[in-house]
Formats: C-alpha cells, structure tokens, sequence
C-alpha cells in the first residue's frame, strides 16, 4: 500500500477534531487498505508500531531528525534553516516538510515508499541497540526522507518524534471498522469485547478485516497479553451504596497502592499497570515469591501492591510506593521499600476465562489459587447486609490505612474496560460535601517566586473531555506542595515543555509554558462552581461558563500509574457537581 495514501488520510484528519467527520476518514482510509497491512495502519494511526503493552518505543531525538533531514535536504546550512522553521512554526515535522518542498523541485524520487517499508524501517529504529545506535537510525530516517515527498516526510517524522496527534479516540477506530466491516455501526460493541480482553486494536482490526463478525466473537483471552481493567463508580454513602447494590453486597478494603495484572505460568511472571504498561522490571520481588504461592498451572490474577513498614506489617501511603517505578538500583529499592501483594479478582485460570463468572464464585477460586503467606495476601472482605455493617468495616478498613471500601456486586461478572455499576468505591473523603479527590491533567504551569523561584509555582490543571479527546482546564493549583514535592514536579514536566500548546489542550487562560497533557496528579476541593474562564464542562449547565475547582489543593500523589486519559472526565464532574446542589437543597430544606 502506497504510504502517500496513509499521509493524506493524515492530513485530511488532522484539519477536524469532529468525531463523525474523523470516522468517515477513517473508513475511507480502511476501505483502501488490504487486510494484511490493516494492523499496522491501526497502530500508525495511533502513533504507535505496537500495542503499548509491548513496550515499543521509537525515542528519537529531536537533534537527531534534524540532522536527518537536513542530510536529505541536500542544501547548505539546513540544520540552521530546519531550526528556525521548527521556532517559527513549533513542529517539526511541518517543518521538514516545507525544507524539503524546496527540494523537491531539483532532484526526483528515487524509490515509491510503500506502507509496508515505512513501518519496517521504523520498527528498526525502535529496535535498534549496542554501538554506533545513532549512527544508524539516522542512516534509516534520512533513507526514508530521501524518497518521501513532503507530505509523507511530515508524518514520518511525526511518528518518529511520537508528536502524530489526530486526536482519534479507540471508541471512534472502533466505531470505522464496524462501518468499513460489517456495514453497521452498533456492532462496535462486539469489537469492545475483543478490544478488552486484547487491549491490541490492531489485532481486532486485523480479525475484523480477514475473518468478519465470526472472528471477533471467538476472540479469547491470551496468558501475557494484558486484559483491560474493570472500574467502580463512587457512591458519597453508605446510604446510595445500600440504594444502589440492594440487600447484600461484598465490601472489600480498597487499599492505597499500585493496581498490578499479574499473569503467572509456572515460573514465567509478567505485570501489567493499570494502564497495562508492562511493569515486571519494577517489582522482582513478586516474579521471585509469587509462583510459590500460586496453585494454578496458568493464571490471570488482580492485586494491589502496597508498600508496608516492615517493622509493624502496616500499610503506607502511595506516595512511598512511587519510589518502585525506577529504572536503576531497583534492588536497591526492593529493599527500601518493601511492600505486600493484595489479591483481588481472578480473569483467567487454566484456560479458562473467568470474565463471565459472577464475583462471588471468582472470590473463592481466587482464595483456592493464591495460598496466603507474608508476602501474597488475601485483600480483606466481607458480605453487608445493612448499613451499619457497611460503616463498621468502613471504620476498620481506614483505621488500617485503607483509603475506604469497594463495593461489590455479588453474582455479576467482571467488566472488563469498564466503569460500571457492579462495583462501587467509597472512600472517607466522599462522605464530605464535595471533599472528593480528583485526578487531573497537568497542562500548564507559572513560574514561582520568593522560595519557588526557578521551579513551577503554581499548575494548570485539566479534565478530560472523552466526547472530544481534549483537556479542558478546570483550576489552577498553588497549596499542597512540600518543597520535595515542587522539585520532583519540576524534574518531571520540564521533560514535557512544548514551544506551542498542544491542540488537544482547550484553556482561555494563558500559562507561562505549556506541557505534553501527559502527567495526572490528584487534588482535593471545597467546591466546584460555575466559572466564565474555565473549559471543563463548558456550555453544558450555562452558555459561555464551565466548571472550576474553588480552594483546590494537592494530596501530594503525583499519579504516575495514570494515563492522561485515566483522569477524571467532564462527566464524572458534572456528577459531582449536580450532586453537591442536591446536598445543598436538602439542606436548605432541613
Ligand atoms: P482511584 O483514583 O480511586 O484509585 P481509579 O480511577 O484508579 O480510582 P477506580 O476504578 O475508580 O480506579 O478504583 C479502583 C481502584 O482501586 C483500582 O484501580 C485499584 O487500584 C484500587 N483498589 C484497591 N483495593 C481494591 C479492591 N479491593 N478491589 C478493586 N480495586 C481496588
């Protein structure tokens, strides 16, 4: 397949952020492609080669394209031209394509460049290690350039960079490939299932396109490739909890750590994130002492890992947890940092899947599989018949360090890549009038003064929109931060400067720099109030007003296991809104 036809579908995309135009593109894109290619398009697409489980990253440096392209350019003193071009414009890709339009005109292109030859060169660049790395994917990159027209060096260079954003939401891939395969859009629902127990778009565009409806539906679960999770609503009290889940109901603690997926074959460990990042190097404590406390020959477990004070077995906060996720000395920090493993679910066992079975069932395989010893344990639970049992082991769960309960559903099954209602969480802050902690996208920052001189005083923070795949800002955030919590926030997002705001931000408030809307912290509110400046929400209870944070502050989790699109959504607040003015009236009313 031509990779002209891919750059131009790229252009056409990147000009509409609107859900139904970026479909038709998109099936139009797919009508042209042969099945066999059809994966790879998906994941370009993406801006990715591979599903992101697997870990595949391009990591090309910016200087390193530049030097690329100016060795295709052929002309004098391009590294200089390329650089003022990207100052001018803030993308390089754009950038290349406008050096290398001047070209154009002087020499011909020696070779078609195929789809098929672009993703082969990009996959080894991404592979490439040992000497002279760098020598040698400039050798790749320029070689594509050579052949690419502008257009075509654009993207590829965007893809390179990881700096492709069209803006296309899995929901509306999806949402194509029932049009393009099936000829009807309800049946994206089918492919939702295959995407979930897959998490590898790609492979469900792949059966969709070879094998139809029937290839979909047979789709399994497969040991090592990462399920997506199931998620709670939260409910503000034990009174909505009993409303909502009826007469009798699990609870379990929900403990304060790191979500892990932990897929187990005899010896063979891997762990996935909630945001199914494979994490295995992060925790060689559990590949070493788990199997030991597995009786399954193959098996999909969920457990939280949470980091515990050797001396008295107590669990503690997050935060300490955090100090896991490192690429050196993880032994080290093995040692610093010990922690306990928490089992909760199990999706999958001896071949089986168990994403159909009701929870209670699950509950007692899991307790069969995994025998409890002080390393591997059972996440505690009981079964609530009213609300006064609900608000005792609440009680016990935060006087252990829980950050409250999760409610269960008792004959429902497991919801893979959902946020349902067959489970709920209750944490202590929800039972305050707003006092919810949200997870927000760092989009923006100013520079701070007196002690913060030299770091970001205070942050721009935003929701995310899933309707439009934007991030609408919603506060701006300057309490909570200990001086240790502003120099790590400052280490990490100068890492995600960007010369232009990213398109996907939506803010009228003007930042001192922007950031990638890549890192997710957690805050807490008094209230949230009708704002004239704010995007979040925006249009949806009054014309020109959205919503705002009123007293926000940072809980000093800075929420590294998230994923941008992981944050709290327009809807969730709209919720929390809505339901703090039904406070508020019963009050009024009392
Ligand atoms: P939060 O921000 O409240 O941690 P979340 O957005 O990460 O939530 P939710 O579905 O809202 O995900 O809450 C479930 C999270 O709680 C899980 O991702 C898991 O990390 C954690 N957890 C702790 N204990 C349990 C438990 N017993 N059962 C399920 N999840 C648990």
């Amino acid at each position: 397949m031509e990779f002209s036809v891919l750059a131009d579908a790229f252009s056409k995309m990147e000009s509409t952020t609107k859900r139904l135009e970026l479909t038709q593109d998109l099936v139009e894109l797919f009508e042209k492609t042969p099945q066999d290619v059809i994966s790879r398009i998906v994941y370009l697409l993406q801006g990715k080669l591979r599903p992101d489980f697997e870990g595949i990253e391009l990591g090309v440096a910016e200087k390193l394209a530049i030097r690329a392209i100016a060795k295709s350019s052929g002309s004098d003193n391009a590294e200089k031209k390329i650089e003022e071009e990207y100052r001018k414009g803030g993308d390089l890709g754009q950038a290349a394509s406008k050096i290398l339009e001047q070209k154009e005109q002087t020499t011909f292109m020696v070779q078609d460049i195929t789809v098929e030859r672009v993703y082969e060169n990009l996959f080894t660049i991404a592979k490439l290690v040992g000497s002279k790395t760098q020598d040698r994917k400039m050798k790749y990159i320029s070689g594509l350039l050579n052949d690419a027209n502008p257009i075509e060096a654009k993207f590829i260079l965007k893809i390179l960079l990881g700096t492709l954003r069209l803006g296309i939401a899995e929901n509306t891939v999806m949402d194509a490939l029932a049009i393009t395969f099936t000829g009807n859009k309800e049946n994206r629902k089918i492919l939702e299932h295959a995407y979930n127990v897959s998490s590898d778009l790609g492979k469900v565009a792949e059966a969709i396109a070879s094998k139809g409806l029937q290839g979909i539906e047979k789709f399994e679960i497969n040991l090592f490739n990462p399920i997506r999770p199931m998620l709670a609503d939260r409910v503000k009290s034990e009174y909505e909890a009993m409303e909502k889940l009826g007469n009798a109901f699990a609870a379990e603690y929900k403990l304060d750590g790191e979500r892990i997926q932990l897929h187990i074959e005899g010896e063979n460990v891997r762990l996935f994130s909630r945001s199914l990042e494979n994490i295995t190097s992060y925790y060689p404590d559990i590949v070493e002492k788990i199997p030991k406390a597995i009786h399954a020959e193959k098996v999909i477990l969920e457990a939280e890992a949470v980091a515990i004070n050797e001396n008295t077995g107590d669990f503690l906060p997050f935060q300490e947890l955090m100090h896991r996720r490192r690429k050196y000395q993880v032994e080290k920090a093995v040692l610093q940092y010990p922690i306990t493993v928490n089992f909760f679910d199990v999706l999958y066992y001896n071949g089986k899947s168990c994403l159909e079975t009701g929870y209670k069932e699950r509950r007692c395989l899991l307790e069969k599989i995994v025998k409890e010893d002080n390393f591997a344990k059972h996440i505690p639970m009981t079964i609530i018949n009213n609300e006064s049992e609900i608000e005792e082991f609440l009680e016990n769960s935060i006087n252990s360090g829980c950050e409250g309960l999760m409610l269960k559903m008792l004959d429902k099954p497991y919801q893979a890549g959902s946020r349902g209602s067959y489970w709920l969480k209750l944490k202590r802050e929800y039972r305050n009038e707003l006092g919810d902690s949200l997870d927000l996208v760092v989009i923006g920052a100013f520079f701070g003064k007196g002690r913060r001189t030299g770091k970001y005083g205070t942050l721009l923070l935003a929701t995310y929109d899933d309707d439009n795949d934007k991030f609408t800002s919603i506060c701006k955030v300057g309490t909570g931060f200990t001086d240790e919590d502003l120099d790590q926030l400052y280490q990490i997002l100068s890492n995600k400067v960007t010369i232009k705001k990213n398109p996907k931000i939506d803010s009228a408030m003007e930042a001192d720099v922007w950031f990638e809307p890549e890192l997710v912290v957690e805050v807490v509110a008094s209230e949230i109030t009708l704002s004239p400046i704010h995007m979040a929400a925006r249009n949806q209870i009054r014309k020109d007003t959205g919503l705002a944070l009123r007293f926000p502050k940072f809980t000093g989790k800075i929420r590294l296991e998230k994923n941008a699109e992981d944050a709290s959504t327009n809807e969730e607040i709209m919720t929390l809104y809505k339901g703090q003015k039904k406070v508020a009236h019963s009050k009024n009313l009392m």
